[in-house]
């Protein structure tokens, strides 16, 4: 649909980034719209995991192809391969963390409304993200700091006030539990239910090894329960589809991109030819199954079955962050600190290493065992649709050679805590290398 567009301006992220010094050195592949978790709806076709296992002695053509993940998968193996430092790319439900899981770099979601979403190519606004890979925490955090202002031109932006009040708070909390001493200050919660049935057992081993570490350094770790974390997933496709549905009726070859033109029907009039045959010539398959999907949601007959009741269930998944942080959500009037909470949340980022790709040349399906990619997301969704910032920091690799991320996750507008834990996990991984 895009393919021959060129935007007149620079989102705001990209030019905070120039006016700061930094060299921009290309775009990054991605699945269509940011629709996916794999990479395999690109029209450029799916990025190539670059981690190379200990083992691989095969040369490049004959080495084994693993997805880089989706939907931003060219922004992580850009960075895992060093063709750059940072590379930014959009999470509206896993699509920086998943990446980052599978190509063994670190990927933040920051809190929802912090970056500006200026320039962006919307998918689902509710949920969109601007985030941030890098080769280390460092990197992604200096790059936090650059890009978390306000920016009036983006209406979901939260406004200055608030981000004080968030910071000042996050700092406060910060200084009581002392992260650069010992860590007895601090509570992590394991939230029981970010273990499915579809959770390798080969993710589990270096999640251990992350939760002793931190455990030997000082800190407390206790199971939570999140009890609408199962629901999550379908909430969020129902949601996300809805909104694409609405946000991609832009392209209707009039306003931006693309345009078919079809010759007069008797039945239909031109107007109506233009708009269908260019979405049906623009859109790739997954794109207009999700506004296939998001229309039928929206319709007055589906409506409270399906959109009303995902909301729903959001707020119930909202709800089940504030009770468990120590901290109330600042953006909350209702939301107040709980003395028993935890300060962190720590899990998994994926239920998997990365999965094989297609052969070359092989049209990928989306809907094989391996390449199911809706599944791929159940733990990351949660915090997207909460709008809690997570960030996947590598864990070692995996049996198998690959590399395995854990995700920690917490309040709104604690993004520099989420930061300091994984900045902690990211120094006794790297001892114990
Ligand atoms: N895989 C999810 C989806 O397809 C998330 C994508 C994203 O975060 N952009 O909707």
């Amino acid at each position: 649909m895009l393919e021959q567009f060129q935007s007149p301006f620079d989102a705001t992220v990209v030019q905070l980034l120039r006016n700061a010094g930094a060299r921009i050195v290309g775009k990054a592949n991605c699945d269509e719209f940011g629709m996916g978790s794999l990479n395999v709806h690109s029209a450029h076709g799916p990025v190539v995991n670059p981690h190379q296992t200990a083992s691989s002695s095969a040369s490049w053509e004959e080495r084994e192809r693993r997805s880089a993940g989706g939907s931003s998968g060219g922004s992580a193996a850009a960075v895992a391969s060093s063709l750059a430092h940072v590379a930014l790319g959009t999470d509206t439900g896993g699509s920086v963390r998943l990446p980052a899981s599978y190509c063994g770099v670190v990927g933040l979601k920051p809190s929802y409304g912090l970056l500006s979403r200026w320039g962006l190519v919307s998918y689902a606004d509710s949920l969109d993200c601007v985030g941030i890979l890098g080769q280390n925490v460092q990197h992604v955090a200096q790059t936090l700091d650059l890009l978390s202002h306000y920016d009036p031109k983006d209406p979901s932006a939260v406004t200055p006030e608030t981000r004080k009040r968030a910071s000042e708070a996050c700092l406060a909390h910060a200084n009581k539990i002392d992260l650069a001493g010992k860590l007895d200050g601090l509570k992590i919660g394991i939230p029981q239910e970010y273990f499915p049935s579809e959770l390798d057992s080969k993710i589990l081993g270096p999640f251990r090894r992350v939760v002793d570490a931190l455990k030997t350094l000082g800190a407390s770790v206790v199971p939570v329960n999140m009890p609408s974390t199962p629901y999550a997933l379908s909430a969020y496709y129902v949601i996300a589809s809805a909104e694409a549905s609405s946000n991609l009726a832009r392209y209707d070859g009039i306003q931006y991109g693309l345009r078919v033109d079809a010759p007069l029907d008797a039945d239909l009039t031109k107007t109506v030819n233009v708009y269908a045959h260019t979405r049906s010539r623009g859109f790739g398959s997954e794109v207009q199954k999700r506004i296939l999907l998001g229309t039928y949601a929206l319709t007055a007959g589906a409506f409270d079955n399906y959109f009303l009741q995902a909301q729903r269930v959001r707020k119930l998944v909202r709800e089940d962050f504030d009770n468990v942080f120590r901290v109330a959500n600042p953006l909350s009037t209702s939301s107040s600190a709980s003395p028993s909470g935890v300060d962190v949340l720590l899990h998994p980022s994926a239920i998997r290493t990365a999965p094989l790709l297609p052969p070359s040349g092989c049209e990928p399906e989306g809907d094989s065992e391996d390449l199911s990619s809706y599944v791929q997301d159940v733990l990351t969704v949660p915090a997207s649709l909460a709008g809690v910032p997570a960030v996947s920091v590598p864990a070692g690799l995996a049996d198998d050679g690959w590399p395995v991320g854990v995700s920690v996750v917490s309040q709104w507008g604690y993004d520099n805590m989420v930061l300091d834990v994984a900045r902690i996990i990211e120094r006794t991984m790297s001892r114990q290398r």
